[in-house]
């Protein structure tokens, strides 16, 4: 199979870059192009809701890669730059600054959060950006309401009580989720945020938030909201944060012919079209397990699925489906969860090494096979150990109707 000449890669982020640099390490040396809308290098985002948020990280620790390096490896970054259309007939990406021909063409631009429909000017975080201006609003806030019940809901609440804000979680649903493991982890995560002193308001809908300008609380320097309930209570804060998940960012692919139902679906191995790949968060690959397109949207999924289209592009390489792998810390708590999780049966623990305090459970499918490991503050051989004994077929969890 010959190679392509020309790689243009639109989304400049851990997706998009470890394809370009996977592409070099499987022996590319072809034109590759990467394409960002944000100004800055590419950075990893999980910090975001930790490090920098909590004030322990400056935003450079967050970087990637250098400029030095990445002309090093001949990777072409342009900054600032947005794709507004794709041609997939003509192989063209189309931006304000002219066309982007290319043979093959990988989609990387991840999510955008969702906005809150009372909320719709409330702080959010995705990018850097979001959270420089986060940490200073979160500076002069007392009192933090953070609307979402998944885990950068947790994360940001727990970032919220580290710099001893009073912290109101509020969820629709009655339980908190934590990525692909569902909400299984529920009631840890309840426990968790009680014993961190976080008020939780699950089962409640924000029907209407009123901006009061000035702080109400004298003592506090942010701007105050009154928010209020479905079940007529109003509540003062000084900061809203709202994580009510994320929409795939494919807007500029809207006159395309891609398949845009929920993100680019693409098939088992990443392909959306001929010469047309998609990684990370915005790409629903199709998913053996669960026998429907599916998009994943944790760090190690981009860079798994990323490393798996550089190989397919440089030398038609078919590469095995990423296994989901996720983490968070909240209130200092690690957790960790890999495999498939089956929403319906509750997790059992496993055995650990006798001076852990952490826990390792699992997830078993119908047959009794492993499927799914999560480590609460397990010691990472613990969780090695778990993972190395997780059944990684692509056989589904339950038999698909
Ligand atoms: C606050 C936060 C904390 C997280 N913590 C964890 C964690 O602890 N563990 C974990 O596993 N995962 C975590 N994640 C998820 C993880 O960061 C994502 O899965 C990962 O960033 C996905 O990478 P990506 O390259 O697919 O997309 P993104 O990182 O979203 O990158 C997409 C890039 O494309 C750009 N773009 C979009 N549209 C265009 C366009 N038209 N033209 C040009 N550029 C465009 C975007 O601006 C962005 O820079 C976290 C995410 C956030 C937001």
């Amino acid at each position: 199979m010959s190679s392509p000449a020309r790689v243009v890669i639109v989304g400049a982020s851990i997706g998009g870059l470890t394809v370009a640099e996977a592409l070099r390490d499987e022996g590319f040396d072809g034109e590759i192009t990467l394409l960002g809308d944000e100004p800055h290098l590419p950075y990893t985002r999980p910090p975001l809701s930790k490090q920098i948020l909590g004030g322990e990280w400056q935003p450079e620790q967050a970087a990637i890669r250098t400029a030095t390096e990445l002309d090093a490896l001949g990777i072409r970054v342009l900054t600032g730059r947005r794709a507004t259309g794709l041609d997939v007939g003509a192989r063209t990406v189309h931006t304000a600054d002219g066309a982007l021909p290319f043979d093959e063409l990988v989609i990387a631009t991840g999510t955008e959060p969702r906005r809150h429909p009372v909320l719709a000017e409330a702080a959010t975080l995705r990018t850097m950006d979001d959270a420089l201006r986060l940490r200073e609003r979160m500076d002069a806030a007392r009192r933090v309401a953070v609307i979402g019940s998944g885990i950068l809901g947790s994360e940001i609440a727990s970032a919220a009580r580290k710099r001893d804000a009073e912290v109101l979680l509020v969820g629709r649903s009655g339980l908190l989720g934590f990525g692909g493991v569902g909400t299984l982890l529920s009631a840890e995560l309840v426990r968790l945020h009680e014993a961190h002193g976080v008020e939780l308001a699950l089962r409640t809908e924000l029907v209407a938030a009123r901006d009061d300008g000035a702080a109400a609380d004298p003592a506090s320097a942010g701007g105050a909201t009154t928010l209020e309930f479905a079940d007529g209570t109003t509540r003062d804060v000084d900061l809203v944060v709202t994580m009510i998940g994320g929409t795939p960012r494919t807007d500029w692919l809207a006159s395309s012919t891609l398949d845009l139902a929920d993100g680019v679906a693409c098939d088992r191995l990443g392909t959306a079209a001929p010469g047309v790949s998609a990684v990370g968060d915005v790409a629903a690959w199709f998913d053996p397990v669960s026998g429907r397109h599916r998009r994943v949207e944790h760090q190690s999924n981009a860079i798994e699925q990323a490393i798996a289209v550089a190989g397919r592009i440089a030398h038609g390489a078919e590469a095995p489906q990423p296994v989901p792998l996720f983490w968070s810390e909240i209130h200092g708590t690690r957790i960790h969860a890999y495999g498939w999780f089956d929403p319906e049966r509750p997790l059992t623990e496993l055995p650990t090494t006798a001076e852990s305090a952490g826990t390792v459970s699992g997830s078993c499918d119908d047959a009794g096979a492993l499927r799914g490991v999560v480590g609460w503050n397990a010691p990472p051989r613990d969780f090695r150990a778990a993972r190395a004994a997780v059944v990684t077929t692509t056989r589904p969890l339950v038999p698909h109707s």
